[in-house]
């Protein structure tokens, strides 16, 4: 299996990274993607990836939150020095986040939009994180329209209007975490009319470990516990999750 995103470059892994990585993969998971974060996390996630060049991939890109009016242009030119190198599997995490704070959605909205340029000119897939921010994400995406867009909206929150709207701007899959196996998530019920096809895994580890690790530091291991959720709604073994969906992440970000 593949961990579409994480961020195994923090600090909670310092202790322990090489310990993690051998975990995920005596439980069949062969390689997880890094999202960047901003101009923080360059160094540590290169650092990371150049460790265990063989389980790390690296997605590029200014994750929303990290933007205000003062920052957002040296952010984007760091990114850019990035992206030029070729290092990079993906244009990621960038969206708009309007969950905590409003203030800066011009400029969330603005980096967004250059990010998308940049997943066309360097023709790269784009992890895109939204949270209460639809309505704008699809509104930015309507700017791009008959451009060959690809991606993930990673950690999907929305409902099966969002995941159609998420289908009709390109080649876009849904990144599923450890959230579809909490007590009150909606995305069991909308995952059964979702095709398989358009699912991939991912963790967001450190952060929405499954149950029953809930609450605690999360890791690529727990994919496991993801896809077992998967295969009990789509109803197939468990093998049949991981041969679809590693299918999904080596053709979106690796193209094989
Ligand atoms: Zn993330």
């Amino acid at each position: 299996m593949i961990d579409t995103h994480s961020h195994i470059y923090e600090k909670e892994y310092d202790l322990d990274r090489q310990e993690v990585v051998e975990n995920a993969r005596r439980k069949n998971v062969s390689q997880t993607i890094l999202a960047n974060v901003d101009s923080s996390t360059i160094a540590p996630m290169k650092q990371t990836a150049q460790e265990i060049p063989d389980f790390f991939a690296m997605a590029m890109g200014l994750h929303p939150t990290s933007i205000t009016a003062n920052n957002m242009t040296t952010e984007l030119e760091q990114i850019r020095t990035e992206l030029e190198t070729g290092s990079y599997c993906a244009i990621g995490e960038v969206g708009i986040d309007l969950y905590w704070d409003k203030t800066y959605i011009a400029e969330q909205t603005r980096a967004f939009e250059i990010q998308i340029d940049w997943a066309i000119e360097f023709d790269l897939p784009l992890i895109i994180h939204t949270r209460k921010a639809f309505a704008e994400i699809f509104a930015s995406f309507a700017k791009f329209r008959n451009k060959p867009l690809r991606g993930v909206f990673h950690c999907f929150s929305g409902g099966i209007e969002e995941a159609k709207k998420a289908f009709s701007i390109g080649d876009f899959s849904l990144g599923i975490g450890g959230v579809v196996t909490y007590k009150n998530s909606t995305l069991p019920t909308l995952l059964k009319q979702i095709s398989l096809e358009r699912i991939l895994l991912e963790t967001d580890a450190p952060y929405l470990a499954p149950v029953p690790y809930r609450g605690k530091r999360n890791e690529p291991q727990f994919l496991e516990q993801i896809a077992e959720k998967l295969a009990e709604i789509y109803k197939v073994p468990i093998e049949k999750i991981d041969e679809v969906t590693t299918k999904n992440a080596k053709k979106l970000f690796f193209g094989n």
